[in-house]
């Protein structure tokens, strides 16, 4: 069980569980959203996330609804409709927590990030993608 928090401590999350995975996006959306190159994600169930202290503004960006402090403007969430996981981003989880595995959608990638993780150019067959690999 841990506990992460927005930047002005407005809202606080629990994580009851471990992540199921862990890693890298760098699609046009987290870009987007985000403002940034790429973001780091842990994918939790759902029901693993409760919301412990404050309201989370929400909106939602073509599929997935997304949840935010309105104080700080830090990011929280995303709910993936109809799977029953919630993304939570990695920089607010503790140090120990995040173990990435791979990146995805690096044919968005406005960069390259070398490192020894497999780059997957849209999604691993996991996630019911083709497993290309794009060579860093
Ligand atoms: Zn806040
Ligand atoms: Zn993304």
């Amino acid at each position: 069980m841990r506990d992460i928090r927005c930047l002005c401590g407005a809202i606080r999350l629990r994580i009851d569980g471990q992540p199921v995975a862990q890693f890298y996006c760098h699609c046009d959306d987290c870009q987007a959203v985000h403002g940034a190159a790429y973001v780091g994600i842990a994918v939790v169930p759902s029901r693993a996330v409760e919301i412990i202290q404050g309201t989370p503004t929400s909106w939602t960006y073509k599929t997935l609804l997304r949840q935010r402090c309105a104080a700080c403007g830090t990011l929280l969430i995303a709910r993936v409709p109809d799977s029953g996981l919630t993304g939570v981003k990695a920089n607010l989880l503790p140090p120990d927590m995040f173990h990435p595995a791979f990146h995805i959608h690096c044919q968005h990638a406005v960069l390259p990030v070398v490192d020894d993780l497999p780059h997957y150019r849209s999604l691993p067959a996991v996630f019911g993608g083709a497993d290309d690999i794009v060579e860093w």
